[in-house]
């Protein structure tokens, strides 16, 4: 998964397997049907018929969180009007156990259960789940089809097979990684998209977006690629992201080398309008064969390219972790009762890692550019609490206390990351760094064999260095910051702390201020340092921006609010009334070149031959 505060997207757009009771006959498949044709109310109805149960009783369960988003999402509460049913279409009483679950008692008379879903989108603030893992019905026009949010399983057929039976208008195409088992037509105007499933992993792990047809699609060495656009206001086509995403999947194949992934991979590109109910949460989540991805349609090309480059490249490269390398917590991922693995640093850290050195690895970006980023995450990781482990993090994210440290798994994460393969290189001579690791981690374990917690530092031990456990002990599982120094220094660069000039709001493209997705306020980022300017002005992390100059400040205008702050002349008189602990208060100053302070990584200017340029160049190119 990849998270972008929804504020740093739009700056960015202007400037630039479970033990199995035995509970059914025979394997039947469980048979899902979806109705896209006739939606009520905003809704859509979806009918789950399992084979005949032979057990007492059986729960049906929709998931409440699902992989790779590391939040409990309780998609069972989009749900509406249950109901069981029996072989002669008679209701069967039953008990709504939790948002998610329904205990059917009887269920040797149970033919099918049928229910009503609600989507994502357009719900209030999401109903606080991440939109690329959301749900969308718009009817004519767009079904998001996170199928965790339509279709549920029931207690003990999760290893079943599934036939997905999809009722669709006509005009309306399936975008998918799935290959179409068949297609029928129903009725004039209507078809009928069959689709078969192994088990409800790949339900879940098969997202499918409907819309008019719009798909491109490339293969780079063997691999089939797929791109889908949906753009409501029709300002972007496939064709126009396809050459961007086509040259960095194949510098990403060439930078993975021989690792054997997917032959075919679909990227469902989902634009937002803003000022409207629809989806907010910008990024998106990975899966096996195909990747979901929400961005704003307001988005220029440039950065949205920029974007999808960045994004779409991390997603890919969880093909090589979670996806093939990961622990037994998320291979026997229980939907409902989830554990959390220990290893986020590595899921979600060494991935977005890899996705910013293989650009420079593979001449997509220089190496200043790549500093900049690593530079970007030191800084942005101080935001957060520096000696929390990584792995008791990992475990508790599910708990509202480790929860609000999730963005660093991007920051530090990637650090950690980093800092690794600079030991390795060390250690190596230059030979060795974490994608060999990775590599041959996948080859030990690869996507059907997980393994235990508690025995990854030790594998990755064993398969490099002794001394990576120091490693492991002091910045993952201790409370040891990391010396970033110290890291740099092997490599013949020095960080350095500079003064820069900032924009009011802005630190480059970074804004001190974001907006709270759910109330649509605007406010003062927290655990930040502030420009010289803000800090003046006596501006706190939490303060809640109502006016700015005379202006109420709200979700749609803040973003130009912001744009106009950039022709403030110094000597303009500044006015921002916030509300700091229920109480409103008047911040007035003179504006003044605001000026902040910056992380900045600098060549030693090092001889070629000396061993640390050396060191450098098998880092960042080999
Ligand atoms: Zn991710």
């Amino acid at each position: 998964m990849k998270k972008i505060p929804y504020l740093v997207i739009l700056i960015s757009t202007i400037l630039g397997c479970k033990s199995l009771q035995n509970t059914s006959e025979v394997s039947q498949p469980t048979v899902a049907n979806l109705d896209l044709v006739n939606v009520q109310n905003d809704k859509v109805e979806v009918v789950i018929d399992p084979a005949r149960f032979t057990s007492e009783t059986t729960t049906f369960y929709i998931p409440k969180t699902v992989p790779g988003t590391y939040s409990e999402d309780n998609y069972g509460r989009f749900i509406e009007d249950f109901k069981a049913l029996d072989y002669e279409g008679k209701e069967i009483q039953f008990t709504a156990v939790d948002e998610n679950s329904w205990l059917i008692p009887n269920a040797e008379n149970l033919d099918k259960v049928s229910y009503w879903v609600n989507d994502t989108y357009d719900t209030q603030g999401e109903g606080g789940v991440f939109s690329p893992s959301g749900t969308n019905i718009m009817e004519n026009q767009n079904f998001m089809l996170n199928l965790h949010g339509f279709v549920g399983y029931f207690d003990g057929l999760e290893e079943q097979q599934y036939r997905l039976e999809i009722k669709r208008p006509e005009n309306l195409i399936p975008g998918t990684a799935l290959t179409l088992y068949d297609t029928s037509e129903s009725q004039e105007q209507e078809k009928t998209d069959i689709f078969l499933l192994d088990r409800y992993f790949q339900v879940t792990d098969n997202p499918i977006m409907y819309a008019l047809p719009d798909t491109t699609a490339f293969s780079v060495e063997g691999m089939k690629v797929l791109v889908d656009v949906y753009s409501p206001n029709k300002v972007y086509s496939s064709e126009d992201i396809t050459p961007g995403i086509k040259e960095m999947i194949a510098a990403q194949k060439r930078f993975l080398g021989d690792i054997d992934n997917t032959d075919k991979y679909a990227i469902l590109l989902y634009l937002a309008q803003a000022g409207q109910q629809d989806a907010t949460g910008m990024g998106a989540l990975e899966h096996h064969t195909s990747t979901v991805v929400v961005l704003p349609e307001s988005m220029p090309k440039p950065a949205l390219q920029k974007t999808m480059t960045d994004v779409v490249s991390h997603e890919f490269f969880h093909i090589l972790t979670p996806l093939n390398v990961h622990s037994q917590e998320i291979h026997y991922f229980d939907y409902n009762a989830p554990e959390m693995s220990e290893h986020l640093w590595m899921y979600e850290g060494v991935t977005e890692y890899f996705a910013n050195l293989f650009q420079v690895n593979q001449g997509l970006i220089e190496e200043e550019d790549f500093y900049g980023r690593m530079t970007g995450k030191i800084e942005t990781s101080m935001n957060f609490d520096d000696t929390m482990p990584f792995t008791v993090m990992s475990r508790n994210i599910l708990e509202e206390e480790y929860a609000k440290s999730y963005y660093n798994v991007y920051q530090k994460g990637a650090l950690i990351g980093m800092a690794l393969d600079i030991r390795l290189r060390e250690l190596s001579n230059g030979e060795m760094g974490i994608l060999d690791v990775m590599k041959k981690l996948s080859e030990k374990n690869g996507k059907d064999r997980p393994f235990q917690d508690e025995q990854l530092f030790k594998d990755i031990v064993a398969l490099s260095y002794p001394e990576i456990e120091t490693f492991f002990e002091k910045y993952v599982s201790g409370t040891t910051p990391i010396p970033y120094d110290e890291f740099f220094n092997k490599v013949g660069l020095e960080l350095t702390e500079e003064e820069v000039n900032t924009s009011y709001f802005l630190k480059g493209q970074t804004p001190y201020v974001d907006i709270n997705s759910e109330t649509g306020e605007l406010f003062f980022r927290e655990n930040i340092t502030f420009n010289s300017f803000l800090d003046e002005l006596g501006v706190e992390g939490g303060d809640i921006i109502k006016s700015i100059n005379g202006t109420a400040v709200n979700q749609e205008n803040a973003y130009n609010i912001i744009m106009s702050s950039l022709s403030w002349e110094p000597g303009t008189e500044v006015t921002i009334v916030v509300e700091r602990n229920d109480e409103e208060i008047t911040l007035a100053e003179t504006a003044f070149q605001p000026q902040d302070k910056e992380l900045k990584l600098v060549d030693q200017s090092l001889d070629e031959s000396n061993s640390k340029v050396q060191l450098r160049r098998s880092w960042l190119k080999d």
